[in-house]
């Protein structure tokens, strides 16, 4: 299969040359040149078998085509358990089980295991993966990539914006990541690394390359859970699962759409947004209108500008077209916190703060009487954020196995300037420490 970049100013290419790119050259978003249909007959037994059944398509006719299986056999090796709440049809589907609890987990190691199988073993040229994080991608991506010959990782994240324990994830890894705070918001993050990618200069004679939501290898992945828990759901219970997705740059939120496209039994589909309102005033018929960041208690969904709504918009025939598929619903901080409180009590649950946006809208799509099966995404393990669900669930929250064993190692980050020389510096300083 071929794709094409959502501005439409490039030649079509394989999935191969878009995982490299990760950014179109034209600054767009690279999307599949059509969405295939899958009919499961039935559920596959388990999430590394639908993955494969699910992007063999987008991998037909690719040198990844052989070793797919295999690859989402490594790369899928954790669960995503479909977790029954308090509530009759209430779920969560908790996709924190992976080596830095958050659903960030399944698309980098996805996207690791892609780019080491075509790594050229005889090239000396490093792959540099560049990524502007809020807190959960980079250590995803770092974790992924630890240690893997041939790669080395620069992570780029708001400086005082992600919890203690996010800071210690972005920064216990082996000499191939090297971290940098950046005094800024997500969204300048962002902005510095889509720059670095579109600097041709930069480029010459390096692979340098992105692992941020807006690469296809990070969206194709996250497919794959959706389509498992819908099936597996409506196989024991003959209906479409509908799902509260919390949302920030919309890259698992698109994923969700790309399965149910796909024919995956994924019925309603919500956006759970926080005071970043962009998305929510979109859906409610305002003009899209990104704005800057505001820092809130989800602060991985601290995203003024989502990048994946070019994504979302190009599959959609206009607006109304749009609207009519997905809801968006904005979270304040008061409510997140009170949703955590309670949510031991109502739900059975202790939910990280991106995970009560989520939990917070099932319980208004209850008390409108909606009685359909409904999920919550779990995008984060509460301990991750410890300093903010502790105080509010008045107990210590442990952290799982993974993430105790990353807070066991040192740490060690560097500042870098709002500026793109600064970042350029870094980069080539980067690329010459390995030389
Ligand atoms: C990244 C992240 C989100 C937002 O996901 P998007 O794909 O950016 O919409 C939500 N919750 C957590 C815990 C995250 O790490």
């Amino acid at each position: 299969m071929n794709f094409v970049s959502t501005r439409g100013g490039v030649p079509a290419c394989t999935i191969e040359g878009a995982l490299a790119a990760g950014l179109a050259p034209d600054g767009g978003l690279y999307v599949p040149e059509r969405i295939p249909e899958i009919l499961f007959d039935a559920p596959p037994p388990t999430l590394a078998d639908t993955a494969r059944r699910l992007l063999a398509p987008y991998f037909a006719g690719s040198p990844l085509q052989a070793c797919l299986a295999e690859l989402c056999t490594r790369a899928y090796d954790f669960d995503a358990p479909l977790r029954p709440l308090i509530g009759p049809d209430d779920f969560m589907l908790e996709l924190f089980h992976g080596p830095t609890a958050a659903f960030k987990d399944y698309a980098a190691r996805f996207l690791a295991e892609a780019l080491a199988a075509l790594r050229d073993p005889a090239t000396q040229i490093t792959t540099t993966i560049l990524v502007a994080t809020s807190g959960d991608t980079g250590a995803a991506v770092a974790a992924a990539f630890d240690g893997r010959p041939g790669f080395e990782v620069v992570i780029l994240y708001p400086d005082g914006r992600v919890s203690p324990r996010q800071a210690h994830g972005l920064a216990c890894w082996s000499d191939n990541v090297r971290t940098f705070r950046v005094p800024a918001h997500f969204d300048d993050c962002q902005r510095l690394a889509r720059q670095a990618l579109a600097d041709s200069d930069l480029r010459a004679g390096r692979v340098l390359t992105s692992a941020n939501s807006i690469s296809l290898g990070r969206l194709l992945p996250q497919a794959a859970y959706y389509a498992h828990v819908a099936m597996h759901h409506r196989a024991a219970h003959g209906v479409a699962l509908n799902f509260v997705i919390p949302t920030g740059n919309l890259g698992n939120a698109s994923a969700a759409v790309l399965a149910r496209r796909m024919g995956a039994p994924v019925g309603d589909i919500v956006l759970a947004c926080n005071a970043n309102d962009a998305l929510p005033r979109y859906f409610a018929g305002a003009d899209y209108t990104p704005r800057p960041a505001v820092a809130t208690l989800a602060n991985a969904m601290d995203v003024g500008a989502p990048s994946n709504f070019e994504r979302l918009r190009h599959w959609h025939r206009d607006d109304a077209d749009l609207r009519g598929a997905v809801g968006a619903r904005g979270v304040d901080d008061a409510t997140i916190a009170a949703t955590i409180r309670a949510a031991p009590a109502r739900h059975g649950v202790v939910p990280c703060p991106h995970t009560a946006t989520a939990l917070h809208l099932l319980e208004r799509i209850r008390d409108a009487g909606d009685k359909r099966a409904w999920a919550v995404v779990a995008t984060a393990h509460p301990a991750k954020f410890e300093s903010i669900v502790e105080p509010l669930v008045g107990h210590a929250v442990p952290p799982p196995p993974g993430l105790a064993e990353c807070l066991r190692r040192p740490a060690r980050s560097w500042v870098l300037a709002n500026e793109y020389p600064a970042l350029r510096e870094a980069l080539a300083g980067a690329h010459a420490e390995r030389f």
